[in-house]
């Protein structure tokens, strides 16, 4: 995991890497829109590390762990475009006009995003406004919160015995409210788990809506803080006490939220756990005691 420190590596390394896996160069006026996974470094993929090595500049966002610009060539420039110490976020339309602007100056352009580039993460967006303005770009995906954040907690997004689905919500709005319009009826009557985004201030109103809508109150759910980087953070909850634990312990974004039976299985997979010494429950989910029952 991360160290959090931004010294700049050399690109001999990179560009060994680069040349025997035949990846890409990245030609003058290009934009590559690349994902920078959930925060460990050791998530990025080689096509980002081949990124990081030959871009002119790098547009980041918020939350791009620091040990990951640090991977950056020493002549790239680092321009932060996100939200920072209480500021309002540049304008999306922004971001992109500028992304337009570098690419016509002739730079190699990295935007950098954490996750995946499209997975809530505006990407299309992003992508559109560089075809509209006839500008050529490249899409790297990054391992996303929703998946490989839960896999640090040990948490399988889907599991056999217990989901053959997914959901995947944002809790926030553009314009910052909850998506009450959204079918929740059905969301909580056909996803046995959910995965929120940016949902930790509405966790409450969801909390609310899928128990109203059907979902037992002592449903497991988890949050992951700073997931995959050394701080990472997890609360186990349930939908019906979730708001009020958040509350009392004063648990912070970035969090991802997952909903579901797959949270149990953490106490048999919580390996990081067991880095610390954790005993790793060998059935976690009581198949056998249910087989046997039969
Ligand atoms: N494109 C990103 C998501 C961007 S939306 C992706 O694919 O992961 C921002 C939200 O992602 C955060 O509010 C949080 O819910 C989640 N997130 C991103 N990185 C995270 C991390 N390291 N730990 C926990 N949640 C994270």
């Amino acid at each position: 995991m991360s160290d959090g420190k931004v010294v700049r590596l050399g690109g001999r390394a990179a560009e060994d890497l680069s040349a025997r896996l035949g990846l890409p160069a990245f030609e003058p006026g290009w934009v590559w829109l690349v994902g920078a996974g959930p925060g460990d470094p050791g998530l990025l993929t080689l096509h980002a590390v081949n990124a990081l090595n030959q871009a002119d500049i790098i547009v980041y966002d918020a939350l791009v762990d620091e040990a990951v610009l640090g991977l950056a060539s020493p002549r790239a420039k680092l321009e932060y475009s996100g939200k920072r110490g209480g500021k309002p976020s540049p304008k999306q339309r922004d971001i992109s006009a500028r992304l337009v602007e570098l690419a016509r100056q002739g730079k190699r352009v990295l935007r950098l995003k954490g996750g995946d580039p499209f997975v809530f993460g505006r990407g299309g967006e992003e992508a559109l406004a560089l075809v509209d303005a006839g500008i050529p770009f490249r899409l790297v995906p990054g391992v996303t919160a929703g998946i490989g954040g839960l896999g640090y907690a040990g948490i399988p997004v889907t599991h056999r015995d217990v989901n053959h689905a997914v959901t995947f919500i944002t809790g926030h709005m553009a314009g910052g409210e909850v998506p009450e319009h959204l079918d929740w009826p059905s969301i909580a009557k056909g996803s046995p788990v959910i995965v929120l985004y940016m949902a930790l201030s509405h966790l409450p109103r969801i909390a609310d809506l899928l128990i109203a809508n059907g979902r037992q109150a002592d449903e497991p759910v988890a949050l992951v803080r700073n997931a995959t980087l050394r701080d990472q953070q997890v609360l186990e909850t349930t939908l019906a006490s979730a708001a009020a634990d958040v509350e009392r312990t004063g648990f912070k974004a970035p969090a991802i939220i997952v909903i579901g039976e797959v949270v149990r299985l953490r106490d048999g997979l919580d390996w990081l756990g067991a880095l610390e010494g954790r005993v790793l429950k060998r059935d976690p989910l009581d198949t056998r005691k249910a087989r046997d029952a039969v």
